[in-house]
């Protein structure tokens, strides 16, 4: 607990709101006794604020003169430049201004600024081709650095935006950054090269994913609901993708490829303009996002090696959509 409330204003730009609808699953008791806990004095948030119309802009303006002194400012999607880089394709309800601006100006009141999902990070859904609208991240676009903001941006406590990405983000991390900033116990030190708080950004989201067994003797499922490794055939790139989705559970349990579904990637840069996300793309029958730590001669040597040691029972349970075989004693 701590005695001095944080501030924390949530803007919704270029979003589909999924982010928001993450977060709240957060907590046994509710996102906003969540928020309490950490002192996190939510100003507003478009969703679930009752304060509307002028009420809202009163809000902002007390911020935007500096009465209000603004910890947070967290921006959920992307910011429409469009057209022709006035920002107007998204203006805020009841005034002439775009979020590019309000966002823009709120920035640099703000001690930190969080971008809440790969929308707000790098661009995201949004921003995938073709894009009229110039949607872009606030730090980034795509995965160069910029955005709304500029390359240069820091907040009020010299910090770079801090990219919670992932569409949606997983309400921890979310969380976890918020509470890390309300006791300021998140520093530079604790972000990626891209602005990804550590603590989930120092994992893989193959790492802990209950299809390993399958992955490791290169059990493959061919077609989706069976039970195999998924990188061969149907497009998973958690091998390659930030994030420890595989040793955290979404909505009290499972992940993408707990639920028979391929990660995406959805961390990463660019993530929306993959193609056929349930086909791996190969080149003389070799895929061709291979593990983002292995040598690819390795890799292949590796697993011709484990698929001539599968055993028996693993390879009928890949090919099967339930397990048909158990684990027993070998003769
Ligand atoms: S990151 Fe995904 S869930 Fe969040 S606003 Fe963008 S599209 Fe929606
Ligand atoms: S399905 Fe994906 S995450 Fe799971 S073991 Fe295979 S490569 Fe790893």
């Amino acid at each position: 607990m701590v005695a001095v409330p944080t501030n924390l204003l949530w803007l919704q730009a270029g979003s589909c709101g999924g982010c928001t609808m993450s977060v709240l699953e957060q907590g046994a008791s509710g996102w906003f006794a969540e928020l309490k806990t950490f002192g996190l004095n939510l100003l507003w948030h478009p969703s679930v604020s009752e304060e509307s119309g002028e009420e809202v802009l009163d809000i902002l303006a007390r911020i935007e003169s500096g009465e209000t002194l603004l910890d947070i400012l967290c921006v959920e999607g992307s910011i429409l430049r469009g057209p022709q880089g006035t920002g107007m394709f998204n203006r805020l309800s009841g005034t002439k201004r775009s979020l590019l601006d309000i966002a823009c100006s709120l920035a640099k009141r703000a001690q930190y600024c969080v971008a809440i999902g790969s929308c707000a990070a790098f661009g995201g859904v949004p921003a995938g081709d073709p894009d009229p609208t110039d949607a872009c991240g606030l730090h980034y676009d795509g995965a160069e650095a910029g955005g709304a903001l500029g390359r240069d941006y820091r907040s009020g406590k010299g910090l770079p935006v801090i990219n919670v990405a992932g569409c949606a983000p997983h309400p921890g991390w979310i969380m976890e950054t918020l509470q890390a900033l309300a006791t300021h116990d998140l520093t530079a030190a604790d972000l990626d090269a891209l602005g990804r708080p550590t603590f989930f950004a120092a994992h893989l989201a193959h790492h802990g994913c209950s299809r390993n067994e399958f992955y490791e003797f290169k059990a493959s499922a061919r077609v989706l609901s069976e039970r195999g490794c998924l990188m061969e055939h149907l497009g998973c790139k958690a091998t390659q993708a930030i994030g420890d989705c595989n040793q955290r559970a979404w909505n009290g349990g499972g992940s993408c490829t707990h639920g028979g579904f391929a990660c995406i990637s959805c961390t990463a840069p660019n993530f929306e303009n993959g193609r056929n996300f349930h086909v791996t793309p190969k080149i003389a029958g070799i895929p061709v996002g291979l593990p983002l730590d292995m040598p690819k001669a390795w890799f292949m040597t590796l697993a011709a090696l484990s698929k001539s040691a599968t055993p028996e029972r693993v390879r009928k349970n890949a090919e099967a959509d339930r397990i048909v075989e158990n684990p027993r004693r070998g003769k």
